[in-house]
């Protein structure tokens, strides 16, 4: 088969994380979708995998297992994510305990940090939108506050909240590079930098990040995803070139009203790249 034309889609969220979708649900949607092939890539979290996974066999279509690892680094927020990794790993499942085990302080230092502007009850209405109490992240904030009416939409929370130099914003120690890449391939996974355009790097910070990640180990970048433009898309398509990297296509769904592309629907790689996918199906 043509692994180039596959449908493939290789980074979305569940109700595990900050998806809006259970593992089933968000599979079924990449199915009717005409995916061929998808990764769940919950933030720091396995528990949606042997789900979607079992969900993914009996509709045929095609299921990698993922996670997607936060990690700090130059100051700001990188997530990696980790592709055909082994969920039984020690390694890997030790590494995402640590990364998760912060998240419930800082989420209640945000709620103090909301509540100085006179956003009360938010910890509460945050964990109202986290089916997974382990995992309360900032989405589940930005949706307590569309839903209380004082945004329109999580997109405009973000403008106003929960970023640097922003109310509710909490500095946070997520992994290190070296450890996340590590964990993934422990678990006998393929390391991939998502998003790097949404990255507030200096250049040579982000020559840096890739730098790192090549010698950690790390294999692979996202230039297709939800969250590029196609000049973003264009820009890591050259660093890809340049540091050898395999490429992933990604849409980063997380649900309906969140994301620009739908789980299953992302856009092609350019053509001479070589797909990070031929590294997860048997050719
Ligand atoms: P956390 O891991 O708790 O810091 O939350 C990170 C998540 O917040 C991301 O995975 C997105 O789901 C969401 N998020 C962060 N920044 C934005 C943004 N500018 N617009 C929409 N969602 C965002
Ligand atoms: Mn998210
Ligand atoms: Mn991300
Ligand atoms: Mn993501």
């Amino acid at each position: 088969m043509d692994i180039q034309g596959l449908n493939v889609d290789l980074h979305c969220h569940s109700t595990v994380s900050d998806g809006w979708l259970s593992p089933e649900e968000v599979v079924g949607r990449a199915h009717r979708n005409g995916a061929d092939l998808l990764a769940l890539t919950d933030h720091d979290e396995l528990g949606g995998l042997a789900a979607a996974g079992a969900t993914a066999a009996a509709l045929g279509l095609g299921f990698v297992p993922g996670v997607e690892i936060s990690v700090s680094f130059a100051g700001e927020t990188i997530h990696i994510v980790g592709l055909g990794i082994d969920p039984a790993n020690a390694a890997l499942r030790g590494g995402l305990q640590q990364v998760r085990s912060g998240r419930d302080a800082r989420a209640r230092v945000m709620a103090e940090e909301l509540a100085r502007v006179g956003i009360r009850g938010a910890l509460e209405g945050a964990r109202r939108f986290a089916r997974n109490p382990n995992l309360v992240g900032r989405a589940h904030f930005a949706r307590h506050m569309v839903a209380i009416g004082l945004m329109p939409d999580v997109k405009t929370v973000f403008d106003h909240y929960l970023v640097r130099g922003k109310p509710g914003f909490v500095e946070h120690e997520w992994a290190v590079l070296e450890d996340a890449v590590g964990w993934i391939r422990a678990a006998g996974g393929v390391a991939v930098v998502a998003h790097p355009a949404r990255y507030r790097l200096s250049s040579a910070n982000m020559q840096r990040l890739f730098e790192r990640f090549v010698a950690a180990g790390g294999e692979a970048v996202e230039v297709v995803s939800g969250a590029h433009n196609d000049d973003e898309t264009r820009r890591f398509a050259h660093t890809a070139r340049v540091h050898g990297l395999l490429a992933s296509r990604a849409s980063d769904f997380h649900g309906d009203t969140e994301s620009p592309v739908d789980v299953g629907r992302c856009p092609p790689l350019p053509p001479d790249l070589v797909p990070v996918w031929s590294r997860l199906i048997p050719s």
